[in-house]
């Protein structure tokens, strides 16, 4: 039931093969995500980082090998406990039909006034609504009450993910997976956004997939992914 309480990821020797497609994208991955560590993840397009999300959230089954989670093989678990128990942001998430409230919050057990905060700290709105107001003039600014229509579509990308970054924010778990969560923002948001993940998540174990160095580079320790293979391992700056 409170699994994981540690958030201890294990990655074991893991391929994975696409069906119908003759090479691995994953060839024998293998790190382990201390509890509470903070990793970043980067690499060329192609060279695998999406495919070892979808991994540990099971929408592809590795070839072989296995991912552990606070010692538990997660091909155990009942894929709905997964999903429900680890957060990802994938690379380019679905929203849900209804208001932005029902998105971040399903459970509807959370004031107003806390879900308000989360969509500051998320820069879903702006700190300095004036200054909104006058940039954008045409852009109706999101409220709780925002309709989120087909699947999230009239929103921008950038957007939907950082509304997948505001429910995470609500229902924090031990383990965070962020595929490029921040990939569509612009570079000073984006260094804030970090900044309050790292204090938000400071108890969870976070995976960072990043474009850009400069987003993972105070994160204690970055992988690079090249081929389907851990090229390198290291602190940030000794990279
Ligand atoms: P990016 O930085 O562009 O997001 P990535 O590192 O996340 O790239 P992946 O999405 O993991 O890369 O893709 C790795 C390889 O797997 C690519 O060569 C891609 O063509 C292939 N691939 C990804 N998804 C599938 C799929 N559903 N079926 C077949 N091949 C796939
Ligand atoms: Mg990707």
């Amino acid at each position: 039931e409170l699994w994981p309480t540690e958030g201890k990821i294990e990655v074991q020797n893991l391929k994975v093969q696409y069906p119908n497609d003759g090479s691995s994208v994953l060839r024998t991955i293998s790190f382990c995500a201390s509890a509470g560590e903070k990793i970043g993840i980067i690499g060329r397009t192609g060279s695998g980082k999406s495919t070892l999300v979808k991994s540990i959230f099971r929408t592809v089954n590795p070839t072989y090998g296995q991912i552990k989670i606070d010692d538990v093989d997660i091909s155990t678990i009942g894929l709905s406990s997964l999903r429900e128990k680890i957060a990802i942001i994938p690379q380019n998430p679905t929203l849900f039909n209804g208001t932005l409230r029902d998105n971040i919050d399903f459970s509807g057990e959370h004031p107003d006034q806390e879900l308000w905060e989360v969509l500051r700290k998320a820069r879903l709105i702006e700190e300095h609504t004036s200054i909104n107001q006058e940039g954008n003039r045409n852009v109706e600014p999101l409220t709780l009450d925002t309709n989120i229509r087909e699947g999230g579509n009239n929103l921008s990308h950038g957007q939907r993910q950082l509304v997948m970054l505001a429910r995470a924010f609500v229902n924090k778990s031990k383990v965070m997976i962020l595929d490029e969560a921040t990939a569509n923002v612009d570079l000073e948001t984006d260094n804030e956004i970090q900044k309050t993940m790292r204090e938000e998540f400071k108890d969870s174990t976070l995976l960072c997939i990043a474009h850009r160095l400069r987003t993972v580079i105070n994160y204690d320790r970055i992988l690079v992914l090249d081929s389907g293979y851990i090229l390198e391992s290291g602190h940030p700056y000794k990279l």
